[in-house]
């Protein structure tokens, strides 16, 4: 579990499950980003990492062999709902989302803490409003739950 102190608020976040969007999000062009999976691998120490995919790119399975998580390849339409559901399934007060694309809004919105990231495929920015953080890279996102202080002066209230 990660806990983050908020001064402001009452209670901690207590986050025990992070669900990532891959495209855009931990890959670019079906990729996944240098830097990556390390990071990764140290948060799966602390929390059950999820990773949500369309798959658009095809070969995520292999992109994600060696980080210790859950893949969930979606089909289907409104993958917008299926990313919601997926984080209330898990309990969004205990949740963490990172993602770009406007189909992680809800996830983002719903979630206890949602982290927006640009990079090369930009945020939308229905995205970007839902979240509570923006960060320029999936790495800085990922280090700031690896040092949760950094969240704490971000989102002082
Ligand atoms: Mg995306």
């Amino acid at each position: 579990m990660i806990q983050i102190d908020v001064p402001g608020k009452k209670e901690k976040l207590l986050i025990e499950h992070l669900v990532l969007d891959f495209n855009g999000t931990l890959a670019v062009d079906g990729r996944i980003k240098p830097g990556v999976a390390g990071l990764l691998r140290a948060l799966a120490a602390q929390v059950q990492v999820h990773i949500l995919t369309a798959g658009t790119f095809g070969g995520v399975e292999e992109q994600v062999a060696g980080i210790p998580c859950v893949l969930k390849v979606l089909s289907g339409a409104d993958q917008t709902a299926q990313k919601a559901e997926y984080v209330a399934a898990l309990g969004a007060g205990r949740t963490a989302c990172i993602g770009n694309g406007r189909n992680d809004r809800e996830m983002l919105r719903q979630a206890r803490l949602g982290i927006a990231v640009i990079q090369e495929e930009g945020a939308a920015i229905d995205s970007l409003t839902a979240a509570d953080v923006a960060c320029l890279d999936i790495a800085a996102a990922l280090q700031l739950l690896l040092h949760p202080l950094r969240l704490t002066a971000t989102l002082r209230v």
